[in-house]
Formats: C-alpha cells, sequence, structure tokens
C-alpha cells in the first residue's frame, strides 16, 4: 500500500495534517439571472475527507461542485483551498481532479494515453509518466488495458479510467460528479467500495456529487444534505440517519413515518383519536401542531392491550423482514412497522388484526408543522 502511494505520490496527500481545512467555503451564492441556485453556503472540508453532497434534484449540489472547480464561477462568497484564496481563479489554475458522470474519455486516445494526458502536458519524462500510469492502472484493477480504445470498454471500466486521468497529476482535491449513476447497479455497488478503497488508501480529499441516499450513507465521511439551494444538516452517515435535524432530511434520508400531533399538556400529545406520551427532551419546546417522526424499524407491535391501538392493514414480505402496514384508530396517515420474520412469528400478525403500537423514547422527533427544523 505504502509503495504504491509513493508510486503516485511523492508526499502529496501525506504531509499534510488531517486536522487542517482543506477547504473553507464562506457565503457562496450563485445566480442564474433572478434564479438563486445557491444561497450563502458556509461548508467546511478537512484534509482527507470524503463528502457527499446529497440532495434531490435540482437543489444545487453540482452547481456548487462547479463554483468550487471554477467551472461556473459563484455571484458572491469565498472559496479558500489549503490557505488559497481561489475564488477568482480559473479552473486550471486550481488543485482538483475531476469525473463526471459521463466519463467523458478522450474517444481516439487509448487507456493509456488518456491517464497519461495531463502528465504529458505538465512535461513530464517519460519515465516517470510510465511508473504513475502503471500505477494507477493497478490501483483501478486495469493493469493490461493499457492499449485498447474508450469504446472498447465497458461502463464501469471507462469510469475507472476516467478516475485514473482524475489522480494522475495528484490533485489535492477529487471532484466526482455522480460518477456512479450512468452504470448498473451490480457495477455501481462495486465500483462504489472500490472508490472508498481507492480514497482511504491515497486519503486524497474527496467531494461526491449524488442524489442516491444508499451511496452516501456508504460512502462519505460526511453528508451534506442539501434542498432549494441551501444546506439541510452537515453530519457523519449516522447522525444524519439517526437524528435528522429537520423534516426534510427525516424523509429524504431513508424511510420514515410522519404522524400529525397537537400537543394536549405537558408530555401529552393526540394522535388521531388517541394520546401519546412524549418526554419533554423530544419534543423541545415545540408545542400545538407538529410532525412526530419514527423510523419503521424502531415500532414495535404486541398483543398486549396497553398503548396506542392499530389495525393491520398489509403485510408485505421483504425477505429479511416483514413491512407491516397499520391503520393508527382515528388517524388518516398510514404507519409503517419493519419487523424481523421472528419477531413477526410471536406476535403472531395477521390481517385486519389489532395490535398494540409502541414507539422508544429515542426513536420519536418532533418537527414544528410545516417543515421546520426539530
Ligand atoms: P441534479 O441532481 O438534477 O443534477 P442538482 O442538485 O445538481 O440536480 P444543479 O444542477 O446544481 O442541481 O441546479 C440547481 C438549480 O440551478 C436548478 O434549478 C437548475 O435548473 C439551475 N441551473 C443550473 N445551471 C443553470 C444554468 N446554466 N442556467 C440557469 N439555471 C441553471
Amino acid at each position: 500500500m505504502q509503495s504504491l502511494t509513493a508510486a503516485l505520490s511523492p508526499g502529496a496527500y501525506t504531509d499534510v495534517s488531517a486536522d487542517e481545512a482543506h477547504l473553507s467555503i464562506a457565503g457562496l451564492t450563485k445566480q442564474f439571472g433572478d434564479f438563486t441556485a445557491l444561497k450563502q453556503i458556509d461548508l467546511t472540508i478537512q484534509e482527507g475527507e470524503f463528502v457527499c453532497f446529497l440532495g434531490p434534484s435540482g437543489c444545487g449540489k453540482t452547481t456548487l461542485l462547479r463554483a468550487i472547480a471554477g467551472l461556473a464561477p459563484q455571484t458572491e462568497g469565498t472559496i479558500v483551498q489549503r490557505g488559497r484564496d481561489v475564488s477568482a481563479l480559473p479552473p486550471q489554475a486550481r488543485d482538483f481532479g475531476i469525473v463526471f458522470q459521463s466519463y467523458a474519455l478522450f474517444p481516439n486516445l487509448t487507456v493509456y494515453d488518456n491517464v497519461a494526458y495531463g502528465l504529458r502536458n505538465q512535461r513530464q519524462d517519460r519515465q516517470q509518466i510510465r511508473a504513475r500510469v502503471d500505477a494507477l492502472l493497478a490501483l483501478v484493477d486495469l493493469t493490461g488495458s493499457e492499449r485498447k480504445y474508450p469504446a472498447a470498454l465497458s461502463g464501469g471500466q471507462q469510469q475507472r479510467v476516467a478516475l485514473s486521468r482524475a489522480l494522475a497529476t495528484e490533485p489535492g482535491l477529487l471532484l466526482l460528479d455522480e460518477p456512479l449513476s450512468a452504470l448498473d447497479a451490480r457495477v455501481r455497488v462495486h465500483l462504489r467500495s472500490q472508490i472508498k478503497a481507492l480514497q482511504q488508501r491515497l486519503g486524497v480529499t474527496t467531494i461526491m456529487v449524488t442524489h442516491d441516499q444508499e451511496e452516501a450513507l456508504t460512502m462519505a465521511d460526511r453528508i451534506v444534505v442539501m434542498n432549494q439551494g441551501g444546506i439541510e444538516q452537515v453530519g457523519t452517515p449516522a447522525e444524519i440517519y439517526q437524528h435528522p435535524a429537520s423534516e426534510f432530511v427525516a424523509t429524504f434520508v431513508g424511510s420514515m413515518n410522519l404522524l400529525d400531533v397537537t400537543s394536549e399538556s405537558m408530555g401529552v400529545w393526540r394522535l388521531g383519536h388517541q394520546q401519546l406520551e412524549c418526554p419533554n427532551h423530544v419534543s423541545k419546546g415545540i408545542s400545538g401542531r407538529a410532525r412526530l417522526a419514527v423510523r419503521p424499524e424502531a415500532v414495535t407491535l404486541s398483543q398486549r392491550q396497553e398503548g396506542l391501538q392499530a389495525e393491520v392493514a398489509n403485510i408485505e414480505f421483504l425477505g429479511a423482514f416483514l413491512r407491516v402496514h397499520l391503520h393508527l384508530e382515528g388517524c388518516v396517515q398510514p404507519l409503517l412497522a419493519d419487523i424481523s420474520a421472528r419477531d413477526a412469528q410471536c406476535v403472531e400478525l395477521s390481517l385486519h388484526q389489532r395490535v398494540s403500537v409502541f414507539f422508544p423514547d429515542e426513536a420519536m422527533r418532533l418537527y414544528p408543522a410545516g417543515g421546520g427544523a426539530a
């Protein structure tokens, strides 16, 4: 591992402290005419981090990536990379390698020449170039494909060449713009782990744009969840999944039940025709109308006659678990419970059966009605 890194990089990724900020973005705004695509983005990315920009189509992920690259300069705000203000620099004066969704390899150049392209532009000597290209192609399991042309490669192979080409000049920052979305599911999952392993091996600071939550959860050290040109939450995958800061994040990442509730008295909420106890640390001063969020896998069912009462409306077999569709008494919103096949046997579930529903305190989150943050 060490020798591969050495062949690629005489210290490019090893002599910088992991505590240092690689990128500091402040007050970044991007206008397209009257339309504001990015609104006052503030974000710091540490040296060696793998960060995913995650959000629905049109939320501004690619615009932010392109601003960082200098391909679509911001209207306002600053970008500082390793202490250097790059805000006004053209792309060629910035320090990054980029991989696009559509591979974007030179079709008339072989795999070897595609990867060597940037190194030749830097006028490196031939032996040095050969050593670097060989090491890069070995890293992405493409040794032996040097003489092939892009058209003779599969989508996944082309994307691995694109990755090698982006890393060839040892950029400080690797930018990946939906690199996996054009590939079929099986190749995508395989390449996902290859990219992650490569990134960890080299320690190169990486930003990947994706609208695929599973991709972000499995690959990122930290996820930046974006919505309508702004940042909703920045956190580790576990933080984002377990403590979503807003109703938007709660529903965008993973499956989530959202139920309308109204406060009745201290710690007591009305849910349909029923009452639900919810500790004060969950409600955090929210009163009146609110939305209660609970993950399906956190819902437990029993035959007891206490707690919330519900009727089983449907049971779906999903292999590792059962997805139970429930109708809570007096509540219009459906409730989903994901339970293991073994737990389902204990409760002896059947259609139209009445069951008791329980939400553990730590699994409940309340958001103000109207989509605000908790
Ligand atoms: P997707 O996942 O669909 O690629 P995204 O989150 O990457 O979406 P962006 O491509 O960053 O979204 O676009 C953000 C918003 O800015 C969208 O509403 C888009 O229509 C708009 N936009 C992007 N580029 C331009 C442009 N050159 N001119 C005008 N509007 C643009």
